[in-house]
């Protein structure tokens, strides 16, 4: 497919966005009770399909009444882990004639991003378990999550649209990452994008932006946390009305500089290449709010059994209701969360969960001992004069490499003392000051914490 006719197809598919996010904003006042009913007939329409066109599921559901099912019910349906996903997948495919060696070949051959004569787009992620994954988007299922990534903002701003907005999406940019599809979307009529590589150096990153000068900002929160700080230092002059952040964990740090350089609504956002959008945030109140309408969490403990909101769980399986050309039906996300109680300021029905800080794997491993990334991050991620930060674990301790504007060398008794607090007795902690940190090569992701391989 040519640049061309991928330009006017996703045209058309922007159309469409456009034409379905009204109907998505209307759902933000829903009540629990409407979001239930919704969910349940979408969930009993998923499994049908499912069952009826998918081997892999025709197997797996059997025995399920999908006319009665509710969510109630999904317990006793097997959990699909991410390597049965990947294993599996020409069976889980519902779609004839698409297979996972004819998606690597999408994969491998396109130049930009593309859409099947099937109308569906291919993308990859290397995601921090360590298995690659392939993903199949439907049509209809990039409109879903395209609306569920944006209604909150478009929302917002429905009645008092900000004039010449101009929205610049700090992304992987390139293919085949979903996130520049899903992110470089006008939420508006007539507002401008601009794509700027996040994993470029951070200069150009920066010159890029001040020279878009945007309204809107869209991207991986420690690239935006970063041109924040650089606001608050006088070098960057921008004044964005907006900023929704994705992909990566949002560190207090980050979000503390972005509200303070720019004292704007910041809308966090946890997704997945498999579900697309789990949880975004209002803006208002703290957390994420979960798309409950399009996708169900259930936080289960290690054999898949429920828990209760307010006890912690092994697990956090995910149901996406509009993906019907690969269903995910009870997968393990590998994040975990913790369900925030008390009513949202906003007023939303939709239930809340805390900011997703990213998974058990960002932990270290001492024998017997872990050290969790927050040791580190409550070292690094507050001192004003560090821009950047990457902590690689060794056989004793850590190599701590820094992008700062002052010798921070001396931070090491501090990472040492909190690494103690953790049962680490003498740990080794060698802090670097480094011009650049090097990013994910294909994705631009900053890996804060890089674990020790046996
Ligand atoms: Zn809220």
């Amino acid at each position: 497919m040519s640049t061309a006719e991928y330009d006017r197809l996703r045209a058309a598919h922007l159309s469409a966005v456009q034409g379905a996010l009204d109907d998505h904003v209307n759902r933000l006042d829903w009540s629990a009770e409407r979001i239930r009913e919704h969910r349940d007939s979408r969930l009993r329409s998923l499994l049908g399909y499912a069952r009826e066109r998918s081997m892999f599921y025709r197997e797996r559901l059997r025995g399920i009444d999908v006319d009665a099912v509710t969510v109630a019910d999904l317990g006793s349906i097997p959990m699909l882990t991410k390597a049965e996903a990947q294993g599996d997948w020409d069976a889980i495919v519902t779609t004839p004639g698409l297979d996972r060696a004819g998606a690597e070949r999408i994969l491998s051959e396109q130049d930009w991003f593309s859409y099947t004569p099937g109308d569906q787009q291919v993308f990859s992620s290397g995601g921090s378990s360590g298995v690659r994954g392939v993903y199949v988007w439907d049509w209809d299922f990039f409109i879903t999550a395209a609306c569920l990534a944006w209604r909150v903002q478009a929302g917002a701003e429905r009645g008092g649209a900000v004039p010449n907005a101009r929205l610049a999406v700090l992304t992987a940019g390139v293919p085949p990452h979903a996130s520049t599809p899903l992110f470089a979307v006008p939420t508006s009529r007539g507002m401008d994008i601009a794509v700027i590589e996040a994993g470029a150096p951070f200069d150009d990153v920066l010159a890029a932006v001040a020279a878009y000068d945007p309204t809107h900002l869209v991207g991986y929160p420690s690239v935006i946390g970063r041109l924040a700080r650089a606001a608050l230092a006088g070098d960057l002059g921008i004044r964005p009305v907006r900023v929704s952040t994705n992909s990566e964990p949002l560190l207090p740090e980050d979000r503390d500089a972005i509200v303070g350089a720019w004292n704007c609504p910041l809308h966090n956002l946890w997704g997945s290449t498999e579900l697309g959008v789990q949880a975004v945030g209002c803006g208002r109140g703290s957390g994420l709010h979960i798309c409950e309408d399009e996708v169900i969490l259930e936080r289960v403990d290690a054999s898949g059994g429920p828990v209760p909101d307010d006890e912690p769980a092994a697990r956090t399986l995910a149901t996406g209701l509009s993906n019907r050309t690969f269903p995910f039906i009870r997968y393990d996300l590998g994040d975990e969360i913790t369900m925030l109680q008390e009513p949202c300021a906003c007023g939303s029905a939709f239930a809340r969960v805390a900011d997703v800080s990213g998974r058990h794997d960002d932990d270290f491993a001492y024998g017997p001992n872990t050290v969790p990334a927050s040791a580190f991050r409550h070292v690094l991620g507050t001192d004003p004069r560090i821009v950047e930060y990457q902590v690689r674990q060794t056989e004793r301790g850590a190599d701590v490499l820094v992008v700062a504007d002052s010798d921070v060398r001396a931070l090491g008794a501090a990472l040492v003392e909190a690494m103690q607090r953790y049962g680490v007795t003498h740990p080794t902690v060698r802090v670097r000051g480094v011009d650049t940190i090097d990013r994910n090569e294909a994705s631009g992701k900053l890996k804060r914490f890089v674990r020790l391989v046996p």
